[in-house]
């Protein structure tokens, strides 16, 4: 298995600048600047089928190309290293591992973007990442692969280090915008979407740190190259987090479209004490739960879309035939609640509402009508909010309603106190 984000995962001092070079660093970054123009860039990383890694899975070439090239207001890239998704932990090993690979990626996108800044927002809890990638974004730039006419060439870069205070919502990318420029993490409307109107005011591109990592590998290696390693309209690999009840957690680098049964029962071990298998939440805790009938889909956004889930931010997480489903959708709701920003009612109120009904349930205090009006109360907060929150609260708790209705019944008809 060809091994493309990880590939100087495990070598000593791989965060090193030396170690960097050693293994082509910074030629892809050379070769753009001097060999390609802007628009070859974006129409390779377009014809890579590189998606979107941080969750919503948006094709990035077409993400940048979006950037109106007439607009005369600065250009900015930012990245997203908020990583605040229950279950999901590879920014971070990126940032500590191969940290100058997101910086040549910083670069190329810039380059091709038009861009002469970059901010990269990690949340405040890597404090190790943060350290390491200021550490070396110094380096880079004493090296002159950052600053004024970097390597030699006439292209200017600045990169900025920024460090989040720990609000989920704040990995929500305009929410990111506003906790950049100081204010109260809040997302904004869209439209006007940040391509057109981003940081403050400016065109910008926000990208995950996963999705920009793939960047260099790409202009060395060309786009036919990356688009093979995946799964139709899925380019690439991309790396999985499998944590839960297996019988080895940890990240995987594997092609996008590698079957979720694979990567459970193969590369994660199986599950512990040869315990069947109960569910799966496939993309972070946004994402629909999966059950054991379903777990021959294959991990790309398109095959999970398809059956009603999505491959989100490659947070796998799973559950033995032991889980309480209440229990697991109560501590769902529990999260949502207590991370709604509270700017709509729908989603303050209701996120709340969805809490302390499943938490009745599982503690047998429940009523009929508190089942009977969970599905209302979550359908009612999707697609009446400002951001996709809203709509991960209904279609997360939703489906452990409706995949294990049976289990929350047994809650109503027992009222067995789990306290
Ligand atoms: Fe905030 Fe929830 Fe509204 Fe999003 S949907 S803006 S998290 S209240």
């Amino acid at each position: 298995m060809e091994k493309v984000i990880t590939r100087n995962f495990g070598k000593a001092n791989s965060h090193r600048l030396e170690v960097y070079l050693q293994n082509k660093g910074y030629e892809a970054a050379r070769r753009a600047i001097t060999q390609m123009t802007p628009v070859q860039v974006i129409d390779e990383i377009k014809k890579s089928n590189l998606r979107g890694l941080g969750g919503a899975g948006f094709p990035t070439g077409n993400k940048w190309g979006f950037i109106p090239k007439a607009n005369p207001k600065p250009k900015y890239l930012v990245i997203n290293g908020d990583e605040g998704e229950p279950g999901t932990f590879k920014d971070r090993y990126i940032l500590e591992q191969d940290p100058h690979a997101l910086l040549e990626g910083i670069i190329v996108t810039c380059y091709a973007i038009g861009s002469h800044k970059a901010y990269v927002y990690i949340r405040g809890e890597y404090v190790k990442s943060l350290q390491t990638l200021q550490g070396v974004v110094d380096e880079a730039y004493k090296q002159g692969f950052l600053g004024k006419g970097i390597m030699g060439t006439t292209f200017d870069i600045d990169v900025v280090v920024h460090p989040g205070a720990g609000a989920y919502i704040c990995g929500e990318e305009t929410a990111l915008l506003e906790s950049l420029e100081g204010k109260k993490g809040f997302p904004r409307l869209k439209p006007p979407f940040p391509a057109v109107a981003g940081l403050f005011g400016c065109p910008t591109v926000i990208n995950n740190v996963e999705t920009v990592t793939c960047v260099p590998p790409i202009i060395l290696n060309g786009a036919e190259w990356f688009a093979k390693l995946g799964s139709g309209k899925n380019g690439g690999n991309r790396i999985f987090c499998v944590s839960g009840h297996v019988n080895k957690p940890g990240i995987y680098e594997l092609p996008n479209g590698t079957t979720l049964r694979e990567i459970i029962y193969e590369h994660a071990g199986g599950i512990p004490n040869g315990r069947k298998l109960k569910a799966v939440i496939p993309g972070g805790i946004s994402a629909p739960v999966l059950t054991a009938d379903e777990i021959d889909v294959k991990m790309d956004f398109d095959s999970l879309k398809a059956i009603g889930s999505m491959a989100g931010s490659g947070g796998i997480i799973v559950m033995d035939e032991t889980t309480d489903m209440v229990w697991a959708a109560m501590i769902v709701a529990r999260f949502f609640a207590q991370e709604s920003c509270g700017q709509c009612t729908p989603c303050r109120e209701g996120s709340g509402w969805v809490y302390r009904n499943i938490k009745k349930l599982y503690h047998g205090t429940a009523r009929p009508h508190d089942l009977a009006n969970l599905p209302g109360i979550v359908n009612n907060i999707g697609g009446n909010t400002i951001c996709a929150f809203g709509d991960a609260v209904m279609m997360s708790v939703g489906s452990y309603v409706s995949k294990f209705r049976s289990e929350f019944e047994h809650k109503i008809k027992e009222r067995v106190c789990q306290i």
